[in-house]
């Protein structure tokens, strides 16, 4: 079992046209009530008729100032949070749901898969530091799960030898996160849509947030882009590159749990299983993940199709007792913007391994999709440099999880949870180290940054590094 093939799944079909129909009408809806407006004979601007863009003039209110913002609380903000406010800087956490946890919660994709390689040569576990003290946490909690659907050697998880992937239950995931940052002292703040960044010129200067309180400026020295979309470097103007347009391009799923999974069914059920409960990947979806109408359309389809793959498994012998507990927050995006930094990792220097200089963390996460096969290396894990968090162009912004600087194929392996929270892990040490030393990103002694990490037991592989 793999995490599976995004493209494989058919949306056709006669009900979906009717679907489709629907959801254009629900997205249309915008400009009928403008033609419906004009049918009682009110006479519309330029700008009301939507002819003109709408100008809006804003004066917003500073409501708060922080050495280091993280723009995203999913599995690489929440550890950039924590790094960062261990390292000394006083630390706001920004995401837009009511609890943390990203792709892993609100997606319900309980497996934090890459902590080593899937198939030997896994001696090494190439993601430790915090990320393993959060998997501590998750442990002390109860949070794991009995059985998942990805093969793998055995290591001994609650004695923190981590194997390739952990299940987990997604409620534990939000309390793990919380006890985490609370533990280190970082602020939150939930229930916030980040509008976008603050700019000085090509400076990140803070955030501009929107919520129930209204819109607010939140005042940063240096800000980490944790959205996973890149949606903070993108609205500063940071070149990005979009997602391969065919063939690789990873496309959305909706995950789903199960309850009432009989004990008859042994095994993981193709899925995440703890007791009864079975979470699994449901109906997929493509095209682009960053707009709103193909996002709707996206979940009204999944939506009205998964409760029907549910019905059928209820008819299946024995499965009576099934039905669905919960399907996820949103569906989940694999792959939108990958944002330029001052390096792009390749696909070759990922499959042969190039040792870089910066190295501040290592994915060994199979690249689930290359080509349409699932590829391993055959080497424990490639590196991740520095220069590959930092944004061309702009300054006073770090990147984080799965927006790095990378081509395609690199992407699919450094995405996943765990090489995410070993970036995380960086960026926020980065980005307290920028705070503190009022010294740009770009410019950071990158000596210092490795120096901090393996204080607090990154795993970087320096010692098998010829000096
Ligand atoms: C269907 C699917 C299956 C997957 N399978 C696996 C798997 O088996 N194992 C694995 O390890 N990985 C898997 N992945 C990949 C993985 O889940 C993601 O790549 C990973 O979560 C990226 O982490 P992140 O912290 O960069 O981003 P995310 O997890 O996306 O977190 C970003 C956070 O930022 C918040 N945010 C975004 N924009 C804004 C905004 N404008 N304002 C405020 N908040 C915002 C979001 O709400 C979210 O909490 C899968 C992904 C998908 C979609």
């Amino acid at each position: 079992m793999s995490e599976r093939n995004s493209n494989g799944r058919a949306i056709s079909g006669q009900s979906n046209i009717g679907r489709r129909e629907f959801i254009g009408a629900a997205v249309s809806g915008a400009v009928a009530a403008t033609g419906a407006l004009s049918g009682l004979g009110t006479k519309l601007s330029a700008a009301q008729s939507g002819r003109e863009p709408y100008r809006e003039e804003i004066h917003t209110p500073i409501a708060a100032r922080y050495d280091v913002v993280v723009a995203g609380g999913g599995p690489s903000g929440v550890i950039a949070a924590v790094a960062a406010a261990r390292s000394g800087a006083d630390t706001l956490l920004v995401e837009r749901y009511p609890f943390l946890g990203g792709n892993g919660t609100a997606g319900l994709m309980t497996c934090y898969n890459g902590f080593r390689n899937q198939r030997p040569p896994e001696a090494l576990q190439t993601v430790k530091g915090i990320p393993a003290e959060y998997i501590a946490e998750l442990v002390r909690l109860g949070g794991i799960a009995d059985e998942d659907s990805y093969p793998k050697a055995k290591h001994d998880a609650a004695g923190g030898e981590l194997p390739y992937c952990i299940g987990f239950d997604p409620e534990a995931a939000k309390v793990a996160s919380l006890n985490l940052i609370r533990k280190e002292g970082v602020k939150l703040r939930l229930h916030s849509w980040i509008a976008g960044p603050m700019l000085d010129g090509c400076r990140v200067t803070g955030i501009i947030v929107e919520s129930k309180s209204g819109r607010q400026a939140i005042s940063a020295d240096i800000v980490i882009d944790a959205t996973g979309d890149g949606d903070i470097a993108a609205r500063a103007g940071a070149p990005f590159m979009g997602p391969a347009q065919q063939g690789d391009r990873m496309d959305m799923s909706l995950m789903y749990r199960l309850g009432g999974v009989p004990a008859s069914i042994k095994g993981s059920y193709d899925g995440i299983r703890i007791g009864d409960r079975v979470v699994r990947w449901g109906p997929g979806f493509g095209g682009d993940g960053l707009d709103a109408e193909n996002l709707t359309r996206a979940e009204v389809e999944c939506r009205l199709e998964l409760w029907e793959e549910v019905q059928q498994i209820k008819k299946e012998p024995g499965m009576e007792s099934v039905y669905l507990m919960q399907s996820a927050t949103g569906i989940g995006v694999r792959e939108t913007r990958r944002i330029l930094g001052e390096y792009v990792v390749t696909e070759q220097d990922a499959i042969k391994g190039i040792h870089y200089p910066d190295v501040i963390a290592i994915s060994s996460n199979p690249m689930p999709d290359y080509h349409g096969k699932r590829f391993f290396f055959e080497h424990e894990g490639f590196e991740i440099p520095y220069r590959s968090l930092v944004p061309k162009k702009i300054e006073g912004l770090v990147l984080t999880g799965r927006c790095i600087s990378c081509e395609q194929a690199p992407f699919q392996s450094a995405r996943s949870m765990a090489p995410a929270m070993a970036i995380g892990h960086a960026s926020g040490c980065a980005a307290a180290l920028s705070a503190k030393g009022q010294t740009p990103p770009r410019k950071l002694d990158v000596k210092s940054l490795q120096k901090l990490l393996l204080s607090q037991n990154a795993e970087l592989r320096m010692s098998k590094r010829a000096t």
